[in-house]
């Protein structure tokens, strides 16, 4: 079959067994792959209700059509499970070998189940299925376990590894690569650390099947060097994502304090400009002309790798402004294995529940060296707060009662990323209604909002657009598998998906042949949803209360005495169900799954719950 291996490989930990399983040409274009596949596997084969950290679960690991083809930034792979985090489905991308190695051993996807009895690698290399012991490593963080298995078997394998995070099951844990990257924000490392899965290892030796092999090489070299000149022109690599700080700033949308304020005066001290200034090195993901990666020393002259979102929450949001000591946090997320979003989330949150006697502890925010020893603790679940902290901010908050709820920032058990939506609707919304938690990836609207709309308006337009930016970026890139940041960032059109698309499939597809396919995805994730929480309603896709509240409205700056209008939102909620054919659950109705070809899955998911 042009464009996918038609392969699955099922691992079965518990058995140490293995079986590969062909998938029909309906299933590859009904679902394409990557997040497509994860969900679709992941509803037909996990009971409603299971331990998202028992056996029962299942990790996923799963690449698109386009993956590990030379064309711009095609070298991410999905890694999912249902969620420790929320208890829905999650997933995260992230760029690895894996992507082109899997591939190359023959399958698009593999299937991760039981758990073994000790602490395991799995190795893949074609044909060729291993169990290897892994306690060497376990106990150890992510830096050291790439250099483990890079000395066992050179830089050119696939890797996925965790850290200690991961191995004690911090629902916020992620699964790393050995490039340095991370992906799985809602809890998936803790799923491999529940599996005591440290690491994967894939090799791989044959062709990846292409209709026109020789035409899409060509393409993807030209359209390489075409996006590494676009880069040139604006500049991207040289900040990376942490360029955006600033502007975030500007208009008053860094998480400051715990997301109290939206703007602070010390910003620019760990900006983009500033942390380029003192580069150490740059990453990138393969097939990357565009690398983003930008690594700073920290203040123990440790490299870190520096993303917007994590400087926002690890810096003014902790109320930390000094680049070295924020890169240090850093530092310690990425080598624990946990996800630095929900890291400097949950640090900033028991700050402020300290800071409002809501519990007791002497952290202070702006203490850097005692937000490390916390993260230590988090890590290893050490202690009691330790092992409350590792649960998220949601639980964390229903364990230390007095009113703490009130700091946690969150939407479905997942942190917020670093864009303060004190009075950005459009995007508030998009993290509230995303079937995942609060995810800036599904549908990032904040610039187009505030550049291009009135800022505080609640409109239908912002409802659809955000289906639209759910549309591209949450069912094509997610499914198809590639890196947003050329089309977001660049200018790079999506029309040149469907491009590669075609040239490796031999099909004639548009980019519109892929909405369907992707309001499918969200519609299956809500359903999974639906099925783990039967009585859920709207309030599920509420933000948190703080955004809402005028006493925690800005005193001065851009959007002084301004916050969110809860009834308003509740109107834009229903504009973005009715465009989609949900329910005033935010459910889809019974009509909308059968004209998304899920009727069997409807049917299904009324065993436990009522469409309408
Ligand atoms: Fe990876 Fe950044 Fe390149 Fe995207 S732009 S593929 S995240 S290095």
């Amino acid at each position: 079959m042009d464009g996918w291996t038609g392969q699955i490989l099922r691992v079965d930990l518990t058995s140490r067994t293995h079986r590969v399983e062909a998938f029909s040409e309906e299933f590859a274009y009904t679902w394409i792959g990557g997040r497509g596949f994860a969900v679709k596997i992941l509803y037909d084969e996990l009971a409603p209700g299971i331990d998202p950290l028992g056996p029962e679960n299942k990790l996923i690991v799963a690449v698109g059509p386009i993956s590990g083809i030379p064309a711009p930034n095609t070298g991410k792979t999905i890694v999912a499970a249902k969620s420790p985090a929320t208890g829905g489905y999650g997933d995260g991308n992230l760029g690895t070998r894996v992507t082109d190695q899997l591939r190359k051993a023959g399958y698009d996807a593999l299937i991760i189940e039981g758990r073994a009895d000790s602490p395991t690698m799995l190795s893949i290399n074609d044909d060729r299925v291993e169990y290897l012991p892994a306690d060497e490593v376990w106990g150890k963080g992510t830096i050291a376990t790439n250099d483990w298995i890079y000395a066992r078997y050179g830089k050119g394998v696939g890797v996925l590894n965790i850290g200690q995070a991961g191995e004690n099951m911090v629902r916020y844990a992620t699964v790393r690569s050995l490039e340095g990257r991370s992906g799985g924000r809602p809890g998936m490392g803790a799923v491999m650390g529940s599996k005591l899965l440290k690491a994967i290892v894939v090799q791989g030796s044959k062709a990846i099947p292409q209709a026109f092999p020789a035409e899409m090489k060509a393409l993807g070299r030209d359209d390489l060097k075409a996006v590494r000149a676009m880069d040139k022109e604006q500049g991207w690599s040289v900040q990376g994502t942490d360029g955006v700080l600033p502007w975030c700033n500007e208009v008053a949308a860094l998480p400051v304090h715990n997301f109290r304020g939206t703007h602070h005066p010390d910003a620019w001290m760990v900006d983009g400009e500033r942390a380029n200034a003192v580069r150490v090195a740059t990453y990138g993901c393969p097939n990357c002309t565009m690398r983003c990666g930008l690594a700073i020393a920290d203040d123990e002259g440790r490299e870190s790798e520096l993303d917007y979102e994590p400087v926002g929450l690890l810096g003014p949001n902790l109320d930390i402004y000094d680049l070295a000591k924020m890169a240090s946090l850093n530092y310690l997320c990425d080598d624990y294995g946990l996800d630095s979003i929900s890291a400097g989330n949950t640090l900033g949150f028991y700050a402020d529940a300290i800071e409002h006697g809501a519990v007791e502890g002497d952290l202070r925010f702006g203490d850097a060296e005692g937000f490390k020893k916390v993260l230590g603790q988090i890590a290893h679940r050490e202690g009691e707060i330790g092992n409350i902290l590792a649960d998220g901010t949601l639980r964390a908050a229903r364990a230390f009662g007095h009113g703490s709820l009130a700091y946690a920032m969150q939407v479905k058990g997942l942190e917020i990323s670093a864009y303060n939506c004190k009075f950005i609707p459009g995007m508030a919304l998009a993290f509230g209604v995303s079937p995942m938690g609060a995810h800036h990836k599904e549908s990032w609207i904040i610039t187009y909002e505030v550049k291009q709309t009135e800022r505080g308006s609640y409109g239908r337009d912002k409802a659809q657009k955000i289906i639209d930016l759910q549309r591209v970026r949450g069912g094509l890139f997610e499914s198809i598998v590639t890196c947003r940041f050329p089309w977001v960032e660049l200018g790079w059109g999506a029309e040149h998906y469907p491009i590669y698309f075609n040239k490796v499939t031999g099909k004639d597809w548009k980019l519109e042949d892929f909405w369907p396919i992707a309001d499918r995805i969200y519609a299956l994730m809500k359903l999974f949803w639906l099925r783990e929480f039967p009585d859920t309603d709207r309030s599920a896709d509420f933000v948190p209360d703080a955004w809402f509240d005028p006493d925690n409205a800005d005193t001065e700056g851009p959007i002084a005495g301004l916050h969110l209008d809860r009834d308003k939102y509740d109107e834009l909620l229903s504009h973005y169900y009715d465009i989609r054919g949900y329910d005033d659950r935010g459910i889809p109705t019974r009509a909308t799954l059968e004209q998304l070809g899920l009727t069997e899955e409807a049917a299904r998911a009324e065993a436990y719950a009522t469409l309408t």
